[in-house]
């Protein structure tokens, strides 16, 4: 399979490893277009998608809210601040084990897992301390 490797393509690659942030789709195109205006917004998100099935960058699907894009492959664990929406890495490993501690799937073929803490990131908890 010949790999596409457009320039719109590294642009988003590009982006997604500066940005370093969990970015939403619209961050990234946001960025994109700030430099690049000629650029559209279907294109970023149809890179991003190809990008991330083809595992050069991962999409963290966020529950009730927008899909994040991590320029970090490996499996990791992420935090989420329930104040300003921010996503975090967190320093834990990686618990390759967590599946064969399942009872009963219910028949369902498990092929990874993430996780997502829940709580405030310091700058928020700085402010709410400041209000
Ligand atoms: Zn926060
Ligand atoms: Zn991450």
């Amino acid at each position: 399979m010949k790999r596409r490797n457009t320039v719109q393509r590294s642009l988003v690659y590009e982006m997604v490893n500066r940005l370093k942030s969990h970015a939403t789709a619209d961050e990234i195109y946001e960025a994109i277009a700030s430099e690049h205006p000629s650029v559209s917004r279907g294109t970023v998100y149809r890179n991003l998608n190809q990008l991330a099935e083809e595992g050069e960058i991962r999409k963290i699907l966020v529950p009730g809210g927008a899909d994040r894009y991590d320029h970090c492959c490996h499996e990791h664990y992420h935090a989420r601040c329930l104040s300003c929406g921010r996503l975090f890495d967190i320093e834990m490993d990686y618990i390759a084990d967590l599946e064969k501690a399942i009872k009963d799937a219910h028949g369902f073929a498990i092929s990874g897992h993430d996780i997502l803490f829940n709580g405030l990131c310091p700058a928020c908890q700085h402010r709410t301390e400041h209000e």
